[in-house]
């Protein structure tokens, strides 16, 4: 059973350069030296992955590195022109992969059935996931936001609670919709009530081995001065995405929760 805390890097469609990403991932190294219970994944886009690896795990006896991407189909190979499939990212040495991020709903049209294909591809490939939930704006309010988790817990979950998941590391992200990107956090009060619904969730909808095993963490708008806030009421880590792109403000994050 994995405890560890963990810190996810997600660089979106940044940098525009590989000496960039070199670059960034140089200096987030640099800052971040003696952490134990914690873990740092860095998602960088599909094209950066194999430097990433490079850098990370080939030289990092530690085992607090690990490599993530941001997507994947949910078929091994065959005719489906642009789609990068969960084999792949396994041959590559990729570990984790971000599932049911806002951005891709939003902008991409995936919708719950999708995410749940894509869930099942992932687990049967033994790569991790690191599956994102959280309401819109529109549905900022206890009840709506315990239907939309509730809806999204079971159309996504529901088919793997009859497979089990020997090897796979399951991490759930609460983002909030309203909350990515915009610098309108959540308040740890409002999180807490998420973080524990969530949990009831999971204990219905799966058998306890796997709902147990489930790391929850928070994303949205996470930056140096909230971060360890999340990781004080219970959140088992963070997804955080402005703030990874820049390496003082992610070092503080990674430090201070390491702290805890
Ligand atoms: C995200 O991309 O999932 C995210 C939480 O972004 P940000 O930290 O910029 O709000």
């Amino acid at each position: 059973m994995n405890q560890k805390i963990v810190i996810i890097a997600n660089w979106k469609c940044n940098p525009s350069t590989e000496r960039e990403a070199e670059n960034l991932l140089r200096e987030i190294k640099k800052g971040i030296k003696k952490i134990r219970n914690t873990e740092v994944i860095i998602v960088p886009p599909f094209v950066y992955l194999p430097v990433v690896r490079d850098k990370i795990l080939l030289k990092s006896k530690e085992g607090i590195w690990k490599v993530g991407a941001q997507n994947c189909f949910w078929e091994n190979s065959g005719a489906f022109t642009g789609e990068i499939s969960p084999l792949m990212l396994k041959e590559l040495g990729v570990e984790y992969v971000i599932l049911g991020h806002s951005e891709r709903r939003i902008y991409f049209g995936e919708t719950d059935e999708v995410i749940a294909k894509k869930l099942k591809a992932i687990l049967e490939n033994k790569l991790s996931p690191i599956l994102c939930i959280g309401e819109t704006k529109e549905g900022r309010e206890e009840k709506k936001i315990e239907k939309v988790l509730k809806r999204q817990l079971k159309e996504i979950l529901s088919p793997i609670s009859r497979f089990s998941l020997p090897t796979s590391d399951l991490v759930i992200a609460y983002e909030p919709i309203w909350a990515i990107g915009t610098g309108d956090f959540c308040s740890p009060d409002e999180a807490k009530k998420a973080l524990l619904f969530i949990k009831k969730e999971l204990i219905e909808i799966l058998p306890r081995y796997l709902s147990q095993n489930i790391r929850i963490i928070y994303g949205g708008s996470v930056d140096s001065e909230n971060a360890k806030n999340y990781i004080n009421i219970g959140f088992k880590g963070l997804l955080i995405g402005g703030a990874s792109l820049i390496p003082q403000e992610f070092i503080k994050i990674v430090n201070s929760c390491n702290l805890q």
